[in-house]
């Protein structure tokens, strides 16, 4: 990274500076991106946001992806903590199953702490030599046809770096992309009604619990997962219309999940009880823009397609889908005028294979086929050829931005 001048404005300091490619956002998909560009020799500025509260969701990575993030250096093992089972109760008869993930041939899942995660995809961007901006506020992005330009604020004063090409890391609110007008397009409305719970009391057999539990139920599918420190993740996901007000309040939540067989067992009140007294909702629906690439921008990871958390491949598809951008960069910069459109044509297949996934997932759960929220993702596909799944039914923007939803 070649430093420019530095001229003062309003005595603070404006740093000039030129990169090959800057990669804008803080979570796996800049990770990827940033420390692949890094390594095929480009120079690289990572944009992430200063947050005093944030916001990190996702904290369970089947079995097998472990060992994809150790070869691409985003990982370490510690403090993560093995997933030894999954428990599902989804189904005709809802009966219990377990899967024990101890004898799975990739070894057991993992339950991340998902800040020193995200925190060491960072630190293995700085290893490789990505210069690490930390911008208060807006991060702005210009790309046009002669280059692109990003500019924002940190705490010791203004960032102008001037750039070839910049990649959209930034999840669900795909910043650059929208401020070059691209749309993002809603397959559902999924949300996610999220509590962190702290363990009371003592008892071995919830230390020892190392499960990740799924259960149905008639308006939506329940979640829990132990998380490292002693905390548990509860989440209710149902759709955002169907959400009852009183979800707000994790009393309520607590009160609702009783109505579940699995979880309730697992999040009892005299062993968990809520860290808050307000739930967070969050996004959680099938969402991705109308095109992953513009004019020296591209889109990876959430940016580009979320994933209904059902499918538990929003953190790997992020990693692997920076990487791809990467290469797609690497290839633009030798002149590969079809390197953008290829891109573009990988996530349209990922897409479609993942909608058709998907819908299978949901049509195994027939108990309340007549309810709303059974009814939108097992009812035939509208309009388009079969097997495109829930990509029939995109419509642009239908649910307004859920509330507590930093992303
Ligand atoms: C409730 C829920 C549960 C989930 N559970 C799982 C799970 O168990 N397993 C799994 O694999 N996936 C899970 N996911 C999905 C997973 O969290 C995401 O797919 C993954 O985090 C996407 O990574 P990303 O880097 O694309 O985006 P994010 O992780 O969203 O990172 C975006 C980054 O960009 C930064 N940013 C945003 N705007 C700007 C800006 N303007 N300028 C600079 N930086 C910006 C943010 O601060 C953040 O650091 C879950 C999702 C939800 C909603």
């Amino acid at each position: 990274m070649a430093p420019a001048a530095a001229p003062v404005t309003e005595g603070r300091v404006t740093r000039l500076m030129r990169a090959d490619v800057v990669v804008i956002g803080g979570g796996p998909a800049a990770a990827g991106a940033a420390s692949s560009l890094a390594a095929s020799g480009l120079t690289v500025a990572l944009v992430h946001k200063f947050e005093s509260s944030p916001t990190r969701l996702g904290e369970s990575l089947p079995p097998g992806v472990a060992s994809h993030l150790t070869a691409m250096g985003v990982w370490r093992a510690a403090p993560h903590e093995r997933c030894g089972a999954v428990r599902v109760s989804w189904g005709r008869d809802g009966d219990l199953r377990e899967a024990d993930l101890n004898l799975h041939h990739h070894g057991s899942g993992l339950r991340l702490d998902r800040y020193a995660f995200d925190a060491d995809g960072l630190n293995a961007c700085a290893a490789h030599g990505v210069d690490l901006i930390e911008a208060i506020g807006t991060v702005h992005v210009d790309c046009r046809g002669s280059g692109a330009a990003m500019q924002c604020r940190t705490a010791r004063g203004s960032v102008d770096v001037h750039t070839s090409f910049a990649i959209d890391c930034t999840g669900r609110v795909s910043a650059v992309a929208r401020r070059h007008g691209v749309r993002r397009m809603h397959a559902d409305r999924l949300v996610a009604v999220v509590t962190t719970l702290r363990h009371i009391g003592l008892s071995q057999a919830y230390e020892d619990d190392s499960s990740l539990t799924v259960e149905a139920d008639r308006d939506g599918w329940w979640y829990s997962c132990r998380i490292p420190r002693g905390q548990r993740v509860l989440a209710y996901f149902t759709d955002r219309d169907l959400m009852a007000d009183e979800l707000r309040q994790s009393s309520a939540l607590m009160q609702a999940m009783k109505g579940t067989t699995l979880v309730t067992r697992e999040c009892d009140a005299q062993h968990w009880e809520p860290l808050g007294a307000a739930t967070s909702i969050h996004a959680a629906n099938s969402s991705r823009l109308s095109a992953a690439t513009g004019l020296r921008w591209l889109a990876a990871g959430d940016a580009a397609m979320a994933f209904d958390p059902l499918s538990s491949i929003g953190i790997l598809a992020a990693v692997s889908g920076g990487q791809r951008a990467a290469d797609a960069v690497v290839r633009a910069f030798d002149g590969d005028d079809s390197a953008f459109e290829e891109y573009q044509h990988f996530n349209d297949e990922v897409w479609q294979h993942y909608t058709r996934e998907l819908r299978g997932q949901y049509g195994y759960e027939t108990r309340w086929a007549q309810q709303p929220f059974w009814h939108r993702r097992q009812r035939p596909a509208v309009g388009t050829s079969a097997g495109r799944g829930m990509a029939l039914g995109i419509e642009a923007d239908p649910i307004a931005k859920p509330t507590n939803d930093r992303s």
